[in-house]
């Protein structure tokens, strides 16, 4: 059965691009988890971002494409397409033309420039030599993300359970169901 994400349940609401894509889709697009490989990665987020594009051609929302596109795209790693600086108090995001450089000692976190990653090494610097900092996600991904721990798989336990418990009365019952 396929799982329908949604953020009725959340007091935060996911970016509406990022919501137009997840619809009929049956998976989470989250960075290590069910991606496959390059290929697999590539098509599948060819795939969301013409979701996206869609949604775009909608022109119902007043956003810049730019804008919709760094809340929603996704690349082949299902890490944002755009990528944003993670140095504390820059806002940057790449846009097209602008690209973010990626940390040299664990490859998992980004920023505009030296100036940005210098300022940012204090804090930076035990999460790089543990090479455990968090991937980079969208604000929207960790919504769901969310959702999907604190939502969608206890709901799921459930139901398993209650149909557990629903066949075990019907066989006491002698009932077919
Ligand atoms: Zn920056
Ligand atoms: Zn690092």
């Amino acid at each position: 059965m396929a799982v329908k994400y949604n953020d009725t349940e959340s007091k935060e609401k996911a970016d509406p691009a990022f919501r137009y894509a997840t619809t009929d889709l049956d998976f989470l697009p989250l960075p290590g988890e069910v991606w496959r490989g390059e290929w697999a990665g590539k098509r599948m987020s060819a795939g969301w971002n013409s979701r996206v594009d869609k949604y775009i051609a909608l022109g119902i929302d007043t956003r810049s494409a730019v804008k919709i596109a760094q809340a929603a795209k996704l690349d082949p790693f299902f890490q944002p397409l755009w990528k944003r600086c993670e140095a504390t108090g820059c806002t940057a995001i790449e846009r097209p033309g602008s690209k973010m450089k990626r940390c040299h000692g664990c490859q998992r976190i980004f920023y505009c420039d030296a100036a940005c990653q210098k300022a940012h090494w204090k804090e930076h610097k035990s999460a790089c030599k543990g090479g455990n900092h968090p991937l980079q996600i969208l604000r929207s991904q960790t919504i769901y993300k969310t959702i999907l721990k604190e939502v969608i798989k206890p709901a799921e336990e459930r139901l398993l359970h209650d149909s557990a418990t629903d066949s075990e009365a019907a066989k006491s019952d002698g009932a077919e169901n």
